[in-house]
């Protein structure tokens, strides 16, 4: 059998009851124009990245041209919304298939942006061209963190405009994922009070995600533990790097352990646990020193839809449930702590660690110091003598931590060794993502394309001078990141 472009759909979800999803034409676009695409990506996937890289290409990511195999569809979710319950769903997104790549995984290929669906309420369906883009630059860039997310095949100019404040460039997103399902996905179940919906959801996600986790006396249980073990480290990695996802909904929690969603997100440049980039995040609530909390909700939402299936007595189905919930704090404050102890470069236990880690990170917001920047600073064996860090505070602590360094049972090498592999020279800033998203907003991909060979390769050495390295000077400073719709 031919397979045009290495294209290889195995659908599963359309095997779910029908309530889960709805059948979606696919909706043509006036002139699609391939803006970025993912050559690299492409080949994980067995596609023909050469071949795809073109109009016909193109063609096919805008939606003008379905692929053999793809049944297109919609899904419908739920999500709390900063704590409000609401009914929501594809609105913007249209799964073209499940890819099974080369090496036996299955991957959801989505067009965010491919038009109207019966979930769309008032929108469009549509997307701009600058959203798009950023959500290509984090995802790929989280994926060179070697932090789990969804990924960017292609950005398609759909040569349409879409009306937001003002007129913009329409573009079409290539979203590749583990898959889409969300804890918004069980609320919508959960909300059609049909156990029947339930149980083929809870038995997909174990399947899909969690085979090692078979066979289970209580599936639902299994199923709230695995997704609570992914979503602990996926927000430590987020901690590690200072990223602040900033539409921390339910809707937005994969239950495959990867980020989704790159609206107003952003990667924090001076330390400070209370900042908040997003525009529409009034109070705080999902400001970067808060999203262990709100994942912790976000988990008890899960846990509220799995009562019916943990057990038949209600009063027992909510302690079993409160159990795990209950338990991710420990979970959470023991990965946290490994995880900083690798920042440190420090191996095995020592009872001053966790003040030596609490006491650095005080020294930063004190001192308004980098977070990346002050992490690699200390990596570094030219340690910079001047500026911020001519400070007795600073001084004081630095000898604390030499001495525990001290301590290690192993030679200074694998501890900055260590720390150079948990420490990226290189995250996403957002003034320089801002800068690449006007450039490409005015026909110029190539500071987007300098800006992406940067994050692929996030944990090299670079100049510290270099100018992926350099915090904003003040006028550059970006204070808010807006809504990606
Ligand atoms: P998000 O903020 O991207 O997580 O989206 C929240 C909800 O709004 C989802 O149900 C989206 O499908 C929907 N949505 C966002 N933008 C649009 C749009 N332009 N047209 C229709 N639905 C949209
Ligand atoms: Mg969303």
């Amino acid at each position: 059998m031919t397979r045009p472009f290495g294209f290889q759909f195995d659908n599963s979800y359309i095997h779910l009851p029908e309530d889960l999803f709805s059948r979606c034409p696919l909706q043509p676009v006036k002139a699609p124009q391939m803006v970025l695409f993912n050559r690299s990506l492409a080949g994980e996937l067995g596609l023909d990245g050469e071949a795809l890289d073109s109009p016909a290409g193109a063609a096919i990511l805008a939606g003008n041209e379905q692929i053999d195999g793809s049944d297109p569809i919609a899904q419908a979710y739920a999500g709390h919304q900063f704590g409000n319950l609401t009914m929501l769903g594809d609105g913007r997104a249209i799964l073209l298939g499940e890819q099974l790549t080369p090496d036996g995984a299955r991957r959801d290929i989505q067009l965010k942006g491919g038009g109207r669906t019966v979930f769309s309420r008032g929108g469009d369906g549509r997307a701009a061209l600058g959203p798009m883009l950023r959500e290509f630059i984090i995802s790929e860039a989280m994926h060179g963190l070697g932090i789990p997310s969804t990924r960017s095949l292609a950005v398609v100019a759909t040569g349409e405009s879409v009306l937001r404040e003002t007129a913009l460039p329409g573009a079409i997103l290539t979203r590749v994922a583990a898959s889409h399902l969300r804890v918004g996905t069980f609320q919508y179940a959960a909300g059609r009070q049909n156990p029947a919906l339930l149980e083929a959801l809870v038995d997909y996600t174990l399947n899909r995600h969690y085979p090692d986790r078979q066979p289970a006396d209580n599936p639902a249980l299994t199923l709230l533990d695995a997704v609570m073990d992914s979503q602990v480290d996926l927000i430590v990695h987020w901690m590690r790097v200072g990223f602040i996802h900033g539409v921390l909904n339910t809707d937005n929690v994969t239950l495959s352990g990867e980020s989704i969603d790159y609206g107003p997100c952003a990667f924090m440049d001076s330390f400070d646990p209370d900042t908040v980039f997003s525009s529409i995040d009034h109070q705080g609530r999902y400001a970067y020193g808060n999203q262990p909390t709100i994942t912790q909700w976000n988990l008890s939402r899960f846990a509220e839809t799995l009562l019916p299936m943990i057990d038949e007595d209600v009063d027992s189905a909510i302690e079993k449930a409160t159990a795990i919930i209950k338990s991710f704090s420990e979970r959470y404050s023991e990965k946290w702590l490994a995880m900083m102890k690798k920042k440190l470069g420090l191996f095995g236990d020592d009872p001053v660690d966790e003040t030596l880690i609490t006491d650095l990170l005080e020294w930063m917001k004190t001192h308004q110091a980098d977070y990346t920047n002050t992490f690699r600073d200390i990596t570094s064996e030219h340690f910079p003598a001047d500026g911020i860090y001519q400070d007795d505070d600073f001084s004081n602590w630095h000898q604390r931590w030499q001495a525990r360094l001290g301590r290690n049972q192993k030679p200074l090498k694998s501890s900055l060794c260590l720390m150079r592999n948990h420490n990226p020279a290189v995250v996403p800033r957002n003034h320089r993502v801002a800068e690449a998203l006007t450039a490409a907003e005015q026909g110029d991909l190539a500071v987007t394309t300098s800006l992406l060979e940067a994050l692929a390769d996030p944990y090299a050495e670079r100049d510290p001078d270099d100018r992926y390295r350099q915090p904003p000077a003040p006028e550059e400073q970006v204070c808010q990141t807006f809504c990606g719709t």
